[in-house]
């Protein structure tokens, strides 16, 4: 008998997303599960790809983003699907488009996600729920729902730690997002609307997360000098709650906090082997987030990323900047907030040693509706791909492989996904080891990475040759624990 397939992907190279070596095969494709991997010669299938030459891998795992809204406002997810992505993970840094006021647009950080489009719509995790699987995007998403969204809907004055009242408030606004299908909580206490909130206020807002199996994932308090306290709280929290912590884009920020890996990496695995704690990381020595004055003393170099009231100063340095308005730096962030940069101040061996630890996952972090990008948002995993494995050798492909799939998979909780494996969803993601690398650079920041040749989510191909193929096979990966739809 001539076994029939929907997909057949023939000669290739197969990296499962388990670290195992690679094999050669076939990889058949049905009701969209991967069907069979193997020699399958006999099979036929209503299309075929010949991937001789490329490196079959699961859809890669976007461990930490910010595209809550742009899976409603570019459903292609270009920026994402042009690097191999198949799944994104939202609502980090405490800022989600779910649970969000009205008026979060007005207050910084929430204007990563909206600066004033009306975006801010959704007073539920069920409502955004809803509407993403009504208008579903080429690609998959789980998300979180940020700590500081739920300030700013239940507080009117952030500068202060929560009341009982509104840290109940908040807390029922997280225990629903779980249950609607949310996977955990996020923080930024290193944001201004954050700041003021103590230790017990996350630990007492975060309370459903043990009943929903949902996971502490933080942009810590502190990314320079006081990093390792930072770590601690995190650890701490978790151990508290009970629940896995992730650290988000770990770095060691500022000068005079470089080669500090050593240290944090150490206190981490430490941590480790008591308590479940991840962490992710980008592939370059810049950061990027709204623009803020304290950042300036601990950069060497700035990129304005938008401007609200001069929009035209988008891709110059700040220095350009001030020169251009005839004032000094620090007043000139005054003029032009509310406004993005780019912050150059981590250490290359810093983000080489943070990318070679075992257990750091690939995130992006990327700000998809600044005006001139960070790069990372469209580079960050051909460039791990291309320059930190392939060319720079930091390790081996299925180890790269891993850090975007098998590894992101098991520590958010999606099931069936990051492996090449009979039975799992079938996101794959074709490249060509030897070419792929990221064009993004800091002077161009939205160019199409190199050597992604065919992109598969849930058995559709979204993605062919550099185009997007229309098509919108995305699903909301829901909390197993929640009482939402299947997943
Ligand atoms: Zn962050």
């Amino acid at each position: 008998m001539t076994l029939s397939y929907d997909l057949l992907i023939r000669n290739a190279t197969i990296v499962d997303g388990t670290r195992a070596p690679r094999t050669r095969g076939d990889i058949a494709i049905k009701d969209g599960r991967i069907a069979a991997i193997g020699a399958l010669d006999s099979a036929r299938a209503d299309a075929e790809i010949d991937a001789s030459g490329l490196v079959a891998a699961p859809g890669f795992i976007d461990a930490h983003t910010h595209d809550d809204r742009l899976l409603f406002s570019d459903p292609a997810m270009t920026p994402k699907v042009s690097q191999g992505v198949t799944t994104v993970i939202t609502g980090n840094c405490g800022i989600s488009l779910a649970c969000s006021p009205a008026n979060a647009a007005q207050t910084p950080p929430l204007d990563l996600l909206d600066s004033g489009g009306g975006w801010f719509r959704f007073p539920s995790f069920a409502a955004y729920r809803e509407e993403l699987a009504a208008k579903p995007a080429a690609i998959n998403a789980a998300c979180l729902v940020g700590h500081t969204t739920l300030r700013c809907a239940v507080m009117e004055n952030l500068g202060r730690a929560a009341t009982h009242a509104e840290i109940a408030r908040m807390r029922e606004l997280a225990r629903e997002a779980l249950a609607s299908g949310a996977i955990g909580v996020s923080t930024g206490t290193a944001y201004a609307p954050a700041a003021a909130a103590p230790t017990e206020e996350l630990i007492a807002v975060c309370r459903p997360l043990a009943d929903y199996g949902g996971l502490y994932v933080t942009h810590m308090r502190n990314e320079d000098e006081h990093v390792t306290d930072a770590i601690e709280e995190t650890c701490a929290i978790g151990r508290a709650l009970n629940v896995p912590v992730v650290i988000s884009h770990h770095k060691c920020a500022g000068i005079r906090s470089h080669g500090r890996s050593i240290e944090t990496l150490a206190q981490i695995e430490k941590a480790m082997r008591s308590q479940s704690v991840g962490l992710d990381c980008y592939p370059y020595v810049a950061s990027s987030t709204v623009l803020r004055a304290d950042r300036l003393a601990q950069s060497t170099r700035v990129i304005i990323t938008w401007s609200k009231p001069h929009p035209e100063f988008s891709g110059l340095d700040l220095d350009e900047v001030a020169k251009r308005l005839g004032v000094n730096e620090a007043e000139a962030v005054e003029r032009i907030k509310p406004a993005g940069a780019i912050y150059f101040m981590l250490d290359e061996k810093d983000v080489q040693r943070i990318l070679a630890f075992d257990e750091t996952m690939i995130g992006s972090d990327g700000l998809p509706h600044d005006a001139k990008p960070h790069p990372r948002l469209w580079g960050t995993f051909p460039r791990v791909l291309g320059r930190y494995c392939r060319d720079l050798k930091l390790f081996s492909l299925e180890t790269a492989v891993y850090k975007m799939t098998g590894l992101p998979a098991t520590r958010f909780g999606l099931a069936d996904r990051g492996r090449l494996q009979t039975g799992y969803a079938a996101d794959v993601t074709l490249f060509d080891a030897d070419s792929v690398i990221d064009v993004a650079d800091f002077k161009n920041p939205t160019a199409l990475a190199k050597g992604i040749a065919t992109v598969i989510v849930n058995g559709e191909i979204v993605w062919r040759e550099g185009l997007a193929s229309g098509k919108r096979p995305g699903k909301l990966l829901l909390n197993p624990r929640s009482t939402g739809a299947p997943r």
